[in-house]
Parts: structure tokens; sequence; C-alpha cells
């Protein structure tokens, strides 16, 4: 069984001291928010969670999803624990009021989800992908199918989907063949095969909504003529009541190395009916809606194993015994000392959780820009927010998850045999973090997606978000004694990402193979600038409190000097590796691509 309390004075400290959430208050349908309501609302997620999500996580594993005829049955106390969920308004918390959302900020939400993910990642993937398709049909459906489908979707009566993937296409989409044929009366006559579908089949929900991504008769090869349709397993009665089967069957669940509580189902459609969302041919413009809101929740999945995989871990090492420290005897009650005096545990220790803090904020400062995106209209203020969350997106998604899947590596490894065995949950954790790198499209191309479209998009403008700031920060520092000793580190990464930018700019100009070479280095290199830039911000705050000794004392002045000692490990212990990845990168593709095909 895995050890888990949310984080709930962390997130706290990231979302009103690294953020300051009074300012969330400004903008248009945030004004009731306030300090009290957001930790109000996040103490009440993380009891509920924890006492209905997280004691479901290890049966679910051990049981998985159930196949017989067409019909798919979840683990035991999924249908209660998800009818639970829904009814305590935890699927609606950022969505519209317009259709029966709480309009909440996203800062909270994503928090949610993070504790959600921590608690039991397969049920997140129920909840989460309708909210994907509710944010997709809300920008792009026609006003009757949002009238019909939203208000569902938002009250957790009925689930969404994605479903992009075929047999003979994952990453490119544009091999895709499902076909949609107009009908009478506007609507469409779909046929295809989709695989890998989550929660494409299950019996949490009366009806399912698939967001399915096909081609019309006339439709130009490739990816630009994909459109996108709204298919019901019921077609719903204008009433909103669940009316006739419609022509879509699961075939089979997928048989999985991890979340095996989530539902990953081959989806067959066979003439069923389809409404268009969007325009014609426009279908990837309006699944990318679902697509970079989907790219930001797994990122938070990974964050979320790997805070549950920190917290297992350092239980386990305060507990276990063996051997002595090597400064001397430390427990000396003990036959031995625990594993949490010994310096290689420590490094493990530490780096899950300067991960995990730090991929918090980082989280946190993108949800609060999404709801300046979202909230505000046609101000210089909104399309720096848009350009942010754009750049930000793919690393977000891949760097969360790789050092997630990292984390529960490491907290295995804290365990030894035992976390190879299933008893403590930690090979499941490992399982189930493994597809994050996976799904809503690999590492890789989130890395190529970073190189290739958002470092040259308007001329750097989205990277103008992350490089003024720092910048910024580093000038009116310069001086400050309290982190001094950080800054030049930090300024020395950063100088490094500066130089590894330039360079790919320089050399994707004339061969645009040497940018794929060095995308993976480069988000990578990237994402631990971003983490460094939240940790030096939350190492300042740290000192600047625990030099006010009047108001700081006691586990506040425990949480920030382990703050202040938390950032000094990342910055001095995993930050340096900007170094080296900007060394990789300089060597170019030459030796990547060296040997011939046959020769591999
Ligand atoms: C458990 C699970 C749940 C899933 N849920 C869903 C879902 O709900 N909806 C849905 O539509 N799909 C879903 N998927 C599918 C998932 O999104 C795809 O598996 C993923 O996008 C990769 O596609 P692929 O498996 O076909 O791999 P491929 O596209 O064949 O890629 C194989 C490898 O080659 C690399 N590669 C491919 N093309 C390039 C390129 N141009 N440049 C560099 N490298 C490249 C990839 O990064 C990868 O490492 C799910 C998959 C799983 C396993």
């Amino acid at each position: 069984m895995q050890t888990y309390t949310a984080p709930l004075r962390d997130m706290r400290f990231v979302m009103h001291e690294l953020f300051d959430s009074a300012r969330l208050a400004k903008l248009p349908g945030l004004e009731e928010v306030n300090t009290e309501l957001l930790d109000t609302i996040l103490e009440e997620a993380a009891k509920f969670q924890e006492a209905v999500l997280l004691p479901l996580n290890a049966s679910g594993d051990a049981e998985g999803c159930q196949f017989e005829n067409g019909v798919v049955r979840t683990p035991k106390g999924f249908k209660d624990a998800y009818k639970a969920f829904v009814a305590a308004g935890w699927g609606s918390l950022n969505s519209d009021p317009a259709y029966g959302g709480q309009g909440m900020a996203m800062c909270i939400s994503k928090l949610i989800e993070e504790i959600v993910c921590s608690c039991n990642l397969s049920f997140g993937l129920y909840t989460g992908l309708s909210h994907g398709a509710y944010l997709a049909l809300k920008s792009y459906g026609s006003k009757s199918l949002k009238d019909l489908y939203l208000p569902k979707l938002v009250d957790g009566t009925w689930t969404g989907t994605m479903c992009l993937t075929e047999p003979h296409c994952g990453t490119d989409l544009g091999l895709l063949r499902t076909k949609a044929v107009p009908v009478a009366g506007g609507t469409y006559q779909l046929t295809g095969a989709k695989i890998f579908i989550s929660a494409g089949e299950h019996d949490l929900t009366e009806n399912i909504v698939h967001l399915v991504l096909a081609r019309l008769p006339d439709a130009p090869s490739g990816i630009k003529g994909i459109s996108l349709f709204v298919v019901p397993k019921f077609i719903p009665n204008p009433d909103g009541s669940v009316g006739a089967r419609n022509g879509v069957t699961c075939e089979r669940i997928e048989h999985k190395m991890g979340i095996k509580a989530s539902a990953t189902c081959q989806i067959a459609f066979d003439n069923a009916t389809a409404w268009l969302a969007g325009e014609p041919h426009k279908g990837m413009r309006a699944m990318f809606v679902m697509m970079n809101s989907e790219r930001l929740s797994v990122g938070i999945q990974g964050l979320g194993v790997g805070e549950v995989a920190y917290q297992s871990a350092v239980a386990y090492a305060r507990e276990r015994v063996q051997g002595r420290s090597l400064s001397g005897t430390k427990y000396p009650e003990k036959l031995a000392d625990p594993l949490i005096v010994h310096p290689d545990v420590r490094r493990m220790l530490m780096t899950m959780r300067s991960y995990n803090e730090g991929c918090r904020a980082l989280g946190v400062w993108v949800a609060n820009q999404l709801d300046v995106m979202e909230r505000l209209q046609d101000t210089p203020e909104r399309q720096d927010a848009e350009d942010f969350v754009s750049l930000m997106t793919p690393i977000v998604k891949a760097l969360f998850t790789d050092l997630g899947y990292e984390s529960s590596n490491l907290a295995l490894q804290v365990f030894g045999g035992h976390g190879y065995i299933v008893d403590h949950g930690m090979e499941q954790l490992v399982r189930d973090a493994r597809i994050t790198m996976i799904y809503e499209g690999t590492n890789g191309i989130q890395a190529l997606d970073l190189v290739g479209r958002k470092l040259p998009a308007n001329m750097g403008r989205s990277l103008r978000q992350f490089f003024h700031p720092v910048g910024e920060f580093i000038e009116k520092n310069a001086q400050d004694p309290n982190i001094g000793a950080l800054l030049q580190p930090f300024a020395k990464a950063f100088g490094a990402l500066q130089l590894a930018t330039g360079f790919i700019a320089q050399k994707s100009l004339s061969d645009p193979e040497e940018a794929g070479a060095a995308a993976t280095d480069y988000l990578r290199l990237f994402g631990l600038v971003a983490l460094g830039f939240m940790w030096i911000r939350m190492a300042k705050i740290a000192t600047i409190k625990l030099n006010d000794k009047v108001n700081v004392a006691g586990p506040n002045a425990a949480f920030y000097d382990a703050k202040y000692k938390t950032a000094t490990f990342f910055i001095e212990r995993i930050l340096p590796q900007a170094g080296s990845l900007l060394y990789s990168i300089k060597a170019g593709k030459a030796s990547m691509m060296a040997l011939r095909d046959s020769a591999l």
C-alpha cells in the first residue's frame, strides 16, 4: 500500500506566496476567489480523494477491468467512487457555470488533478478525458451540440473520449482512414476502427460521448483532410435522455503494463450516427483544444505519481533499518540506523522532492496563465498568456512525466527488493507512470513540437515569455546576498539554455535533422532551467520569511528552511546537468545518424 497525504502546505505556498492568488480575483468570473475559499476547496478535495480513491488504487490494479460480450466492468468500488466524485462536484470545478460548472480557477483544478493522480491514476483518466471532451466541444461545437452534451459532461452523467489512434496510425494522424459520409438531416455515418481508446467503454455512466477524428469523402489527403465528429454510444433524445444504441461497439480491451483499472478499448464504428463539430477538414484545430488540455493534464499525472512515490519512499526510509551511518551511529537505540541516514538514499529522496515541488510550482504558473488566456479578451496580457502556455505545454507534458517515471523508479530503489515485489505498491507506480511518457503524443514528439513549432513561432515571441522574466530576475537579484550563492549557478544554466537555443535556431535553418537530433536534450535543458527558475524564486521567498523571525516560527520556519535547503539541492546537484546537455546538443546529429539503417 502506498503512503500519501496531500501536500497541502506546499500547495498553499505555491498558490498564495509564490504566485499571489489574490491577483486571480481581478479576472472576470473569479471575483469571488480568495485565499480561504481556495484553501477550503483544496482541503475538502484532499479529504475526499484520500478516503475514496486511494484505497482503490491497489485493488483496482490487482483486479483490472473485465471484458465480456462488448461490456466492460470497472474494478470493484470504481462505480461508487465515480458516483461520489461527481456528486461532490469534483469533476465540474472549473467548467463554465453556463453549463452547470463552478467556474473555479485553473490552479485549484490542476492541484486537485495532482491529488487525484497521486491517489489513483487509473480513476483520473475517466474524469480527465471527459473534461478534455467538454473543452473541445465548448470551443468548436454548434449551439445545439453544446446545449445537449455539455451539461451532461459537466455534471458527469456522461463521460467523453478522444478517438484518434488507429492500428496503422498513432503519431502520424495524417494516415487515418476512418470515414464519415454525410446523410440526410445534417448528420453523418461514420465507419472505422479506433484502438487504445481510454475510457472507450465502461460501466460508470449511462452514455459515452466519443470525439472522433475521421475523413469526409471529399477530404484532401494527409493531416489537412481530417474532421472532428461527435459520436455518442447512445443517441440522446432532444430532452437529454438516452435514446437508441448507436453503431459503436467495444471489441476488446488491452492487457497492459499498468493503469490496469483504466479501460483501454478497441472501438468499432459501424455506420454510427455522427455530428460534425467545427468546420469540415479543420478537425485537427478542434482536437488540439482537447489535446493541449490533455497534455497539461498528463504532465500533472506524472507529478501526481512522483509525489506518492516520494512520500512512500520517505516513510519507508524512516522505518527500515540497515547499516550504520557513515558519520557514526545516529540511532543507538535501534539495531541499525534507518535508511534515511545514508547519503545515497538521501540523493534519491532529495531528487524526488526537488522534482515534485519544482514541477508543482511550474504547473501552477502555467495554470494561472491559462486563466488569463481564457478569461481576458483581446488584450496584450491575454496574448502573452497564450504564448506562454503554448511554449510550456510540451515541456510540462514531457518533463513532468519523465521526472514522474524517474521518481517512481527511485522510490522503488529506496525500497530495495521490497519495492520490486507487489506488497508496497512501488512496482505499480513504475508500471502506471510509464504510459504517461507515451500517450497524448510521445515525449519525443513533444520535444519536436518545442523545437520545430514553439521556438520559431511568431519570430520567437513565445520564447520571450520565459526568457524575459528570467533575465529580469537575474538582473534584479544580482546583489541579493540571501540568494547570491544560488543565483550564479542558476544564471550559468540559463546561459546554457540561451546558447542551445541560438545553436538550434541557426543549425536547423540549413538542416532540420539537427533540430530533431537536439530536441529531447533541449526539452530537458529547458525544463530543468524552468524548474531552476521556480526554485530560485521559492528560495528568495523562503529567505525573506526566515529573516522575519517575529512572524515565522515553529512549523512555518521548518517549512521555509526545508524550501531553501531543497532549492540549494536542486540548483547545486541537479541543475548542473544543463552544462552536459548543452555539450550533447552542440555535438550535433553526426554520430547519431552515422550508421546506415541496415547497420543498426
Ligand atoms: C494505455 C494507452 C492509452 C491510450 N489512450 C488513447 C486515447 O484515449 N485516445 C487515442 O486516440 N489514443 C490513445 N492512445 C494511443 C497513444 O496516444 C499512442 O500510442 C501514441 O500517440 C503513440 O502512437 P503509436 O503507439 O502508434 O506509436 P508510433 O507513432 O508508431 O511511434 C513509435 C515511436 O516512434 C517515434 N516517432 C514516431 N514518429 C516520429 C517522428 N516523426 N519523429 C520522431 N519520432 C517519431 C515515437 O516517438 C515513438 O517513440 C493510448 C495508448 C495507450 C498505450
